[in-house]
Parts: structure tokens; C-alpha cells; sequence
């Protein structure tokens, strides 16, 4: 099998071209080349012939093709399907913001958790994406849009956790300067609260932003709605999560979906503001996007607002996430599984 030198980090590149007899400078040109979105070793100018003939031989630069794109009329957003070389298909959705733009990636093919609100995981884990596959959704989105991304969001389909050490290769990667360049405050990674992974990312990756999507004042409404990731103590969540801000000095985000009836009543804002007050945090309220792909309720915002009100009234930071792309099925796992229900393993 030839190696993927997509997603590898320069480090790693270096040491694997030593290991076939190259200089550790052509790391350099190699890994240049790549990010500037080269697909074969044919059109590396400054490589010699002898040197492309041995890479062609022993190692491959891979590619994910992309197999559907929405564009939103509204705000520009554009939502990617992707298939993979095996069959299976990811999704991520570029959005553009008076800062410049972003793309929230997928790390896995489908997911193991199995929220209840979530469309990304109704069929199960297929796959975890090898570093490559999750650098390319980047690559491929700024070929299509011709357009530089300069943050992104791990967000996707998937729990970035669940696959640490290749989500670890792909933010050095990204992060790199000759990779995509984007500094390591502008890549956050959102995990529905791996608690051995928040403890690795505070060590790895001081500077990155972590999202911990919480969704519950308390450990029993938790795991009604997190039926995984809720079996892992609500405390012992919430200590990892100070500890990380202790030792990072970087603030939380929380994301708090809002499903009608079950954590969205000003009781639960008491409770939630309770067991984070004293943390360097900030909540982000999400009103449910249905599975089926339709908005939020009307009267969702609103509820929301009386939300954040309620928690700002105790102290604890809070925003209502703007929708972008909601006219896309541009929530979770949506798009894929409207279209590739059939060719999804797992
Ligand atoms: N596994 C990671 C990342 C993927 S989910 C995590 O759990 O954070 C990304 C975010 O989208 C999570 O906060 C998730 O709870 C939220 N989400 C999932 N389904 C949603 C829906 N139907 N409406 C609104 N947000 C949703």
C-alpha cells in the first residue's frame, strides 16, 4: 500500500522522505506543494525527475471528490458532500462572516453516539478520516470558492475524540505555516465532552478553542439525551472542563441545543448557571434544528433570548447562535443522510 503524504505533518513528512534517503529540505517543498492543493507529484516544479519517480512508487497524495454542493441564496453558505475512496461520504459547510471564512469539517464518517437530536449519527460509526480526508474538505472548499478559509470548526459529522490522533496530525497541519496557515486560535474542536481527550487537547493544544456541547443542566437529562457521551459523570465533565480552563487560561464555549420541553425551561437555566458558575465559560444556545431538516420552531429565538437572559442574570456569559444556511439542510448530518442513505455502512 502506498503512503498518503496528504495530512501528514511536516515532521512526519521529513522523516518518512529520510527514511527513502531525501534530504530533509524537500519535506519542505513537498509539503508546500500539497497545501497549495497539488493532487499528483507531476506539477512539483522544483522536484527532481528521479525524486517524483520514487514518490510516485511508493506514495500517493489522496483525494476526496466532491459529489453534491448547496448554495444558500441568502448568505453565500455552501454545504459539501464528499465521498471518500471507499464508498462512505462526509459532509462540511463553508460560511462566509464579516471576518472572512470558515468551514466546519467532519472527522468521522457517520458517529458512535447516537445523540437523540442528531441527524449525523442515526446510522451508526462507519469510519473514522485519516488526517488527509479532513484536510482535503478545507482543500476542496477553497479550490471550489476560490477563496482563502482562515478559521475552521471540527463541528461535523463525527467526534473529533473519538479519533484523536489523527485530528491531533490534521490541526498541525492546518496550523502549520507552509500547511494551511491558519493560527491555533482560529481552530476550535467541538466533542460532545471525551473526557480523556479535553485532559490531551489542554497539553497538545493550549492555544486552540474547545467547544464541550453539554445540552443539559444536569447528568439525568444529559443522558436521556446523550445516551453515550451521557454516561460519563456530569461533574467529572464539568471538573475536566475547569480544569482545562485553569490550565489554559482559554475560556469553555458550551453549546446548549434547546429542545422544547426537555432542558429549556428557566428552572434548568438556574440549574445549568449553578453548576458553571465560578468556570471561565460562555454558553452557546443552539435552538434545535429538526432532524428532518426543517428550521427551528417559530417563537424558537425568542425563547432562546428569555434563556440567555436568564443565565446572564446569574453571572454566566451566553449568545444564541446565528443560523447560517438554514434554507440548506445546513444542520448536522443532514445532507448526507438525505442523500446517501443507502451507500452509508455501519
Ligand atoms: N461530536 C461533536 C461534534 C459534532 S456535533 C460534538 O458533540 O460536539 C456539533 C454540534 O451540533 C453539537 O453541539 C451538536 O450537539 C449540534 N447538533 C447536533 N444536532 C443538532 C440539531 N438537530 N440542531 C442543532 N444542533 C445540533
Amino acid at each position: 500500500m502506498k503512503k498518503d503524504l496528504k495530512g501528514m505533518s511536516l515532521a512526519a513528512l521529513a522523516e518518512y522522505l529520510k527514511s527513502l534517503g531525501e534530504e530533509e529540505y524537500r519535506a519542505r517543498q513537498v509539503f508546500r506543494w500539497i497545501y497549495r492543493g497539488a493532487d499528483s507529484f507531476d506539477g512539483m516544479s522544483d522536484i527532481s525527475g528521479a525524486l517524483k519517480d520514487k514518490l510516485k512508487e511508493t506514495s500517493e497524495i489522496s483525494a476526496i471528490e466532491m459529489l453534491y454542493c448547496q448554495e444558500s441564496r441568502s448568505d453565500g453558505t455552501r454545504k459539501y458532500l464528499f465521498g471518500l475512496s471507499d464508498g462512505n461520504a462526509i459532509e462540511s459547510v463553508f460560511m462566509k462572516h464579516k471576518f472572512g471564512n470558515s468551514i466546519c469539517i467532519s472527522s468521522q464518517a457517520g458517529c458512535r453516539m447516537g445523540c437523540v437530536f442528531c441527524a449525523s449519527g442515526k446510522a451508526g460509526l462507519a469510519r473514522s478520516l485519516s488526517p488527509g480526508e479532513m484536510v482535503d474538505q478545507m482543500l476542496k472548499a477553497q479550490k471550489d470558492t476560490g477563496e482563502r478559509i482562515s478559521r475552521v470548526v471540527v463541528m461535523g459529522t463525527g467526534e473529533p475524540f473519538d479519533n484523536y490522533g489523527n485530528l491531533a496530525e490534521f490541526i498541525r497541519v492546518v496550523n502549520d505555516e507552509l500547511g494551511l496557515g491558519i493560527g491555533m486560535r482560529n481552530i476550535t474542536v467541538s466533542t460532545c465532552g471525551v473526557i480523556s481527550g479535553i485532559q490531551a487537547f489542554s497539553t497538545d493544544f493550549p492555544q486552540a478553542n474547545l467547544a464541550v456541547s453539554l445540552h443539559a443542566p444536569n447528568g439525568s437529562i444529559r443522558k436521556g439525551l446523550m445516551p453515550t457521551a451521557g454516561k460519563q459523570d456530569y461533574y467529572e465533565l464539568l471538573s475536566a472542563c475547569r480544569e482545562y480552563a485553569r490550565k489554559t487560561g482559554r475560556r469553555v464555549t458550551f453549546e446548549y441545543v434547546l429542545i422544547g420541553g426537555k432542558n429549556d425551561k428557566e428552572r434548568h437555566a438556574d440549574e445549568l448557571a449553578a453548576n458553571l458558575r465560578g468556570m471561565l465559560c460562555h454558553v452557546n444556545l443552539i435552538p434545535v434544528n429538526s432532524v428532518s431538516g426543517r428550521a427551528p420552531a417559530p417563537g424558537a429565538n425568542a425563547k432562546a433570548e428569555r434563556f440567555k437572559k436568564r443565565l446572564e442574570a446569574a453571572s454566566i456569559p451566553a449568545t444564541v447562535r446565528r443560523g447560517l444556511g438554514s434554507d440548506i439542510d445546513a444542520a448536522c448530518g443532514q445532507l448526507r443522510l438525505s442523500k446517501t442513505n443507502s451507500w452509508v455502512s455501519g
